[in-house]
């Protein structure tokens, strides 16, 4: 089997992910990262922009779950509970446990569920396993560290090469 590393969409925030989007591709289950795709992971609590997004998808009809790599639970319960929806905890991403576990819970098949993340070795890597569509995001809050600079660098090609790159403007 080859999998492929090069995301299906790229987006500049999770807020260009809209409901007509997803319901253009068939989504009704999207499942995400949390730290550097929904808030900086310096942030403790969903801000009003998050909470706008969340509800908009709730009116359309599609469920969110937060798929989680944390090494604590403490803070992604916080902002789970604060946004009203579920997740799946020390997922183990880039194996594909916690996105079969949600997606089995929500009755819904690969076709119908998406990934939405900012790391390439893990959300993507996971999203492609399970055979779900990826949603690549630039990293929330920008890349913190040099690490983190490092590593958003190594994934700028393959975000560039995907037929759905939808970012308006190149970050320098
Ligand atoms: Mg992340």
């Amino acid at each position: 089997m080859t999998l492929s590393l090069v995301p299906d969409d790229v987006f500049d925030n999770y807020a260009d992910v809209t409901p007509a989007f997803l319901r253009a591709n068939g989504v009704r289950l999207l499942l995400t990262d949390l730290d550097y795709t929904l808030a900086p992971k310096s942030q403790a609590e969903p801000d009003e922009a998050l909470r706008a997004w969340v509800e908009t998808l709730r009116d359309a009809g599609v469920t969110l779950r937060i798929i989680s790599n944390n090494r604590s639970s403490v803070r992604v319960e916080r902002f789970c509970r604060s946004l009203g929806i579920g997740y799946v905890g020390h997922a183990g991403k880039p194996g594909t446990r916690g996105l079969l576990t949600a997606m089995r819970e929500q009755g819904a098949s690969a076709r119908e569920t998406a990934m939405l993340g900012d790391k390439l070795l893990t959300d993507t890597l996971a999203a492609k396993r399970a055979g779900v569509r990826m949603l690549m995001v630039e990293p929330k809050g920008g890349p913190v560290g040099a690490w983190n600079h490092a590593l958003h660098a190594m994934q700028e090609p393959f975000k560039r090469v995907s037929a759905g790159d939808q970012r308006r403007k190149r970050r320098i």
